[in-house]
């Protein structure tokens, strides 16, 4: 028997391990009796050492996707260096379909597969070493495989789970790890989104896994103590399924205690059932969601044109906003900056819609990323659309320098230019971003931005007004926040440095900008707060000015307030601000448990930061 070894090689992130898909398919479907799998890797541990300890491979597989794509080079490279003749394949969303000079820019690898890869897997394993010219959708030296077709139903593909696959990779870990499966459903999206891998008309159809599959590696889960399930389904609430489905999750949780976390896309444009799903997890006795996604990227038509981004209308969304709201279910929102035509007004225009839609609890903007397989991969799309591409690092947010020691960095192409945005729009768009968010999601703003909306100022006007005078007041806090988050993107951008930015001493994790800076303004409110007053005179000449700032900091969680606590201020700004008609409040919050001075930034402004820790609730305190 001739020895292969699988590769999926993640991140760790503490005691989490991560139970690979891909590979695992690979191998049940397409293994025989000829190969003796010798081990499945699912770290990064430093290529030479792992290569030491290998014996004899003849076939080493990896899955390639932009996480893991720099590590898997140099894997390979220490692999053919040790091991010359053994065979090198890789696949998976990285291999660039279109690419002819694969293997001059890749000479380690001996094969890449495109699409799908469980025939080709099966091919390769049973053909004589080094025989693989004219295998479906398989790119070799010699061969360019014409465009690979999807399967058309993948009801023969083994399950992973209940073929044992996981049981020997958790048996070389300690009992207390706390293991995350990737899985899905069903493959395929009937959406075409251009930014996106799964938007090429290759995955446009649905292929679906059959239900007593699922329901058995669901109750596998639970029985195997999995702590998170990440859901490769691209839009969960899709197919009616999904409900019986969710419920199958529900029930065995509340048999098992797991799997702990569902962590499901939400479909796009099935509002209706996505809402009922979460009420579902909502009214059950345990909870599996940490919120509900509402993905718009963009609110701008010519760039939903050109994205290929078809949205439910707004009406929908308003009132999906509302149901939520009503029954106090997290969600989310995201937009993507710089996307094609996109301006900077219109981004401005994109966060204010999302506002007036009702979107009060969670927004993330996520930089714009170009896989090679998108359509937005294709040079021609970015000719057409003048996108500027750099490399720069994967981001590293939340990482300790503990976690990169020995660390090979991953890099992906981020667009710093399109024709409706140079670089210094698309920065700026960034700095937006930052002051939006950190104002109005984190809660430094959240009710003064109410307040002066009452007083018919728009949100993103003060956002932008903020941002213009901090730009003007380099002596303030809010400017050394704005200024080294400003630094921070020019030099990921232009000098390839990590993302991220300590905060708490040299021992700290590397904090995304908006969690950093929440850190550091919760502890010199006194200062930040003078400076909201200062802006507010300067720009808007604002009655009770200190009064709105002040009851708006008292409504964000502090670390030392005890709760709940009594607050007098203006009833005119309660009123405004709160919709409460008095000037006594009393202040609460849900948690008041006792956390680690430490971890609690980390619970406010990182893990619970989308369920919306940061903020309190108050009543009247007429008594
Ligand atoms: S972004 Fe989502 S909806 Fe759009 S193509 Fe990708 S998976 Fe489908």
């Amino acid at each position: 028997m001739n020895n292969i070894y699988l590769i999926q090689a993640s991140d760790a992130y503490g005691p989490n391990k991560f139970l690979p898909l891909a590979i695992a398919y690979q191998w049940c479907y397409g293994k025989n009796d000829s190969w003796n799998l010798v081990d499945t890797l699912i770290e990064k541990p430093v290529p030479s050492e792992y290569v030491a300890d290998m014996i004899d491979p003849v076939n080493v597989v990896m899955s390639s996707y932009i996480w893991n794509w720099e590590y898997n080079k140099q894997l390979a490279t220490e692999v053919k260096r040790v091991y010359p003749d053994c065979v090198i394949v890789t696949g998976g969303p990285q291999i660039d379909k279109r690419d002819k000079e694969f293997f001059d820019k890749y000479p380690y690898f001996d094969v890449a597969v495109h699409g799908e890869g469980e025939n080709a897997m099966k091919e390769i394993l049973a053909r004589p070493i080094g025989d693989y010219d004219d295998i479906v959708h398989t790119q070799t030296r010699t061969h360019m495989p014409k465009p690979a077709m999807r399967r058309k139903s993948i009801a023969d593909i083994p399950s992973p789970i209940l073929e044992g696959f996981y049981e020997p990779i958790m048996a070389k870990y300690p009992k207390d790890t706390m293991w995350q499966v990737t899985w899905e459903s069903l493959r395929g999206c009937p959406y075409h989104c251009a930014f996106c891998d799964i938007g090429d008309s290759y995955w446009n159809k649905l292929t679906l896994f059959d239900m007593e599959r699922c329901r058995q590696e669901i109750e596998w889960m639970g029985k195997n103590k999995i702590e998170y399930v990440s859901v490769c389904d691209s839009n969960w609430g899709l197919l009616k399924r999904d409900v019986e489905l969710t419920q199958m999750v529900l029930d065995t949780k509340e048999k098992y205690g797991y799997p702990m976390w569902f962590d499901a896309t939400w479909a796009k444009n099935n509002v209706d059932r996505n809402f009922d799903i979460a009420l579902m997890n909502k009214k059950a006795p345990v909870n599996i969601f940490k919120g509900v996604t509402f993905a718009m990227q963009s609110f701008n038509d010519t760039t939903l044109v050109a994205s290929e981004r078809f949205n439910i209308n707004e009406e929908q969304v308003a009132e999906y906003l509302e149901k939520y709201r009503e029954e106090d279910i997290p969600t989310y929102s995201e937009l993507i900056w710089p996307m094609p035509e996109e301006t900077y007004d219109s981004l401005k225009n994109n966060v204010q819609k999302l506002i007036d839609l009702g979107q009060d609890s969670y927004l993330m903007i996520h930089p714009l990323v170009i896989t090679y397989n998108a359509t937005m991969g294709d040079s021609k799309y970015q000719d057409t659309y003048g996108m500027g591409v750099k490399e720069i690092p994967l981001d590293t947010f939340y990482l300790r320098d503990t976690d990169m020691e020995k660390y090979i960095f991953e890099y992906t192409g981020a667009v710093v230019s399109t024709r409706t945005a140079d670089w210094n729009t698309v920065l700026q768009g960034f700095m937006f971003s930052w002051v939006s968010i950190l104002m109005y999601y984190y809660g430094f703003g959240h009710y003064l931005a109410k307040y002066l909306s009452k007083q018919g100022i728009r949100e993103v006007d003060f956002f932008e007004d903020l941002r213009k005078w901090i730009v003007d007041n380099p002596d303030t806090l809010l400017y050394s926040e704005y200024n080294a988050t400003e630094q921070h993107h020019i030099d990921t951008y232009y000098n390839q440095k990590l993302w991220g930015r300590k905060v708490h001493g040299e021992d700290d994790i590397y904090w995304e900008y908006k969690g950093a800076s929440a850190c550091i303004l919760h502890d010199n409110k006194e200062q930040y707060s003078k400076e909201l007053v200062m802006f507010l005179k300067e720009c808007y000449n604002i009655k009770y000015a200190e009064e709105a700032v002040s009851l708006n900091l008292a409504m964000t969680r502090d670390k030392t307030q005890q709760y709940p606590f009594v607050k007098i201020t203006n009833k005119e700004v309660a009123n405004d601000m709160l919709g409460i008609n008095s000037d006594t409040l009393l202040i609460d919050h849900y948690d008041k448990e006792y956390i680690d001075p430490q971890l609690w930034y980390q619970k406010a402004y990182h893990w619970d930061r989308k369920s919306r820790y940061w903020r309190c609730t108050a009543q009247a305190n007429d008594k």
